[in-house]
């Protein structure tokens, strides 16, 4: 379905994981957040229009990969391995990992996590870098399907700490004082990161997207999605 040919108001179906606050999440059966509003508004700018599904992680992988899915925008960080199978818009947020861990812990920092139980959201940077950390067959690493379980988890005491991005971590423990929760950044085990938008390799979306991207970044649109989102 993406190889629609000329712009016009072709709708472009795109794929996202919602629980991942405040660049997608749902709020009265709809998907919203910084994501959504940029990806509209560079959509809108490139002559294309959106119909924007919570399809899940792995799902929003795969159909930006088969070409089922035209484009996927869930905080999805740039990476080399991922640049084998997927095409990537130019990055449009810099993003690091933080851990989150209960108010009482002793955690400093990632090296503490040691011998500690972790969550990560299956298949994203925070797996990645954690088992950078502690290899990659880690059993203290666990593994779940969104970052909304994975605070679950840490909130049920199955895991110690969670590690996420950072923008997504400040917002959990931003909008749940009640859950006794604080963040931890680490500068020198995490390295910074960039959002892409997803796109199918070698898809005609790229150029576009690119030129958009720029014009919403120059015309001051993005500052303003910025502000909505992040209030600075
Ligand atoms: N930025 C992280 C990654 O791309 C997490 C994305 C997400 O969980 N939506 O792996």
């Amino acid at each position: 379905s993406s190889n629609g040919t000329s712009s016009g108001d072709k709708t472009l179906s795109v794929g996202t994981e919602a629980t991942f606050a405040p660049f997608e999440f749902m709020k009265k059966g709809k998907v919203e957040g910084f994501d959504v509003d940029l990806l509209n508004a560079v959509a809108k700018e490139a002559g294309y229009k959106v119909d924007i599904k919570n399809t899940g992680w792995d799902a929003m992988l795969a159909g930006v990969k088969d070409e089922s899915i035209d484009v996927g925008m869930a905080g999805v960080t740039i990476n080399d391995k991922r640049k084998k199978s997927y095409d990537f818009s130019l990055p449009y947020f810099e993003s690091i990992n933080m851990i989150v861990v209960g108010k009482d812990s002793t955690v400093t920092n990632a090296k503490d996590l040691e011998g500690k139980k972790i969550g990560v959201q299956n298949g994203t940077t925070g797996q990645i870098s954690s088992e950078k950390l502690f290899g990659e067959n880690n059993k203290n690493i666990l593994k779940y399907e969104t970052s909304a379980m994975a605070f679950m988890a840490l909130e049920n005491g199955d895991v110690d700490a969670v590690v996420t991005d950072n923008a997504v971590a400040n917002e959990y423990v931003k909008k749940n004082p009640g859950k006794k929760v604080k963040t931890i950044d680490d500068k020198t085990n995490f390295s910074s990161e960039y959002y892409g938008i997803l796109l199918p390799k070698g898809s005609e979306l790229k150029s576009k997207f690119d030129k958009a991207l720029n014009k919403v970044l120059d015309n001051g649109t993005y500052t303003e999605i910025y502000k909505k989102w992040f209030g600075v």
